[in-house]
């Protein structure tokens, strides 16, 4: 059977992989950069690994509290050397991308403290870990105020409102590199630098977190690199490489990167306690593949924007420019470009390729989602999914994919179903 008949049979009709292959045509060179990345950040896991001796020995089931875990140990010693920062908390109990958020503010936030986000409004879940949606236990109810400063309407940073909200109270200014659920474009680590230079001109002692969801080895520096006090991130997306179950990161100064402990744990245990329970292979054999998932994820990201951009949809980013997460956002302009989309994406799913995806009212969202994803783990979004709240501009954000054909097929699935459904000409 030809690859061409292959695709016939995944559900691809002639014409639909007829104008993938050449939109294709156009991308060697992208695609050659995004290599080009990886490998470069291949090379920075493997060495972090080496230096630290990563051994069989750390990958040794612990129970009950883990004191002395020597495989939990190296592993923060190993992310801390990715990300060129003192510390790291690499953890299983870190339940979410939300969670790991959640506890490097609470415990970096005290009752009076400000914290103040320059980049607009942060990721729909955080609201309620903010307070910004009244919430039982957000930073709010703990006499923590929050301000915004908006972005202005290119997407850019206002520098005057910025500087005008930073106060006496302001302790910690909180950056969300990814757009998430926004049309915003997704800042690059030497915008985010430049950020945190101003921010330090005006007050100095500020602390300042980045929220780094989406963004891991999307460049060859991270927020940490450019003087984030915080970089923090979720395992079931980039970092975790498709096989991390669960868990999240929190890598940074020592001194912030212990209150976070302190805070996950309890105070005076801190980074001692925590038991692997057997879950650590995952962990390193899923940031040892993290930098290819990640350049196979960019690469449908990528084609996403060339297709869809071509077939006159808006696309952020565009087809063109480049790229600083592996987020793709396609404006479908209708709930029903929407759920054809993300039928095509579940489609092409190695895992419950035969379900319908509907939308749903989401706990931490105030509008309802839909969500397609066949994973093996539950929610990872490295893996390829696509979801959105159902709202105009009705956008899908595209993302993931373990490999680039598979990203490949989804994205082609997607265009056939809207061609079927009369929603896209080609
Ligand atoms: C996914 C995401 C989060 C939250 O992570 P969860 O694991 O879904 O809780 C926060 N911020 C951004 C930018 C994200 O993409």
């Amino acid at each position: 059977m030809s690859l061409y008949d292959m695709y016939a049979t995944l559900g691809v009709s002639p014409a639909v992989y007829e104008y993938g292959e050449r939109v294709l045509a156009g991308l060697k060179a992208r695609f050659e950069a995004v290599d080009a990345v990886a490998e470069y950040n291949q090379a920075k896991v493997l060495s972090a690994m080496q230096k630290h001796r990563v051994s069989a020995a750390c990958f040794a089931a612990t129970t009950g509290y883990g004191y002395d875990d020597m495989g939990r140990e190296t592993l923060e010693k190993v992310y801390a050397d990715v990300f060129h920062t003192e510390a790291a908390l690499v953890r299983p109990q870190i339940t979410c991308g939300t969670h790991a958020l959640a506890t490097a503010l609470s415990a970096n936030l005290r009752p009076g403290d400000e914290l103040l986000s320059p980049v607009g409004a942060p990721y729909d879940t955080l609201e309620e870990v903010i307070g910004i949606r009244p919430s039982p236990c957000s930073l709010k109810e703990y006499g923590v105020s929050y301000r915004q400063a908006d972005l202005k309407a290119d997407g850019s940073f206002d520098y005057d409102a910025i500087r005008a909200a930073i106060n006496d109270k302001t302790r910690l200014v909180t950056i969300q590199r990814s757009k998430g659920y926004a049309t915003r474009p997704t800042f690059s680590v030497k915008q985010i630098g430049e950020l945190i230079a101003f921010i330090r001109g005006i007050k100095p002692d500020v602390k300042v977190m980045v929220d780094n969801c989406y963004g891991e080895f999307v460049d060859t520096v991270e927020p940490s690199d450019v003087g984030a006090d915080m970089t923090v991130g979720s395992l079931i997306k980039n970092p975790g490489g498709g096989l991390a179950p669960i868990g999240g990161y929190i890598v940074g100064t020592e001194e912030c990167v212990s209150r976070c402990a302190f805070r996950l744990s309890a105070p005076g245990l801190g980074q001692e306690v925590g038991a692997n329970l057997g879950i650590l292979p995952a962990f390193y054999q899923g940031l040892f593949l993290a930098p290819t998932v990640v350049a196979g994820a960019l690469k449908g990201a990528i084609f996403a924007a060339n297709i869809y951009e071509r077939l006159g949809f808006r696309v952020v980013p565009n087809a063109t420019e480049p790229r600083h997460d592996i987020i793709q956002a396609v404006e479908l302009r209708s709930p029903e470009a929407m759920s054809a989309f993300c039928h095509g994406i579940q489609a092409a799913a190695p895992v419950d390729s035969y379900v319908m995806p509907e939308p749903w009212a989401m706990p931490g969202y105030d509008a309802e989602v839909i969500m397609a994803a066949g994973a093996f783990v539950q929610g990872s979004s490295i893996e390829l999914s696509a979801d959105g709240p159902i709202r105009p501009p009705y956008a899908v954000y595209f993302q993931g994919g373990l490999t680039w054909y598979h990203a490949k097929l989804g994205i082609l699935l997607s265009l056939q179903k809207l061609v079927e459904k009369g929603l896209a000409t080609l």
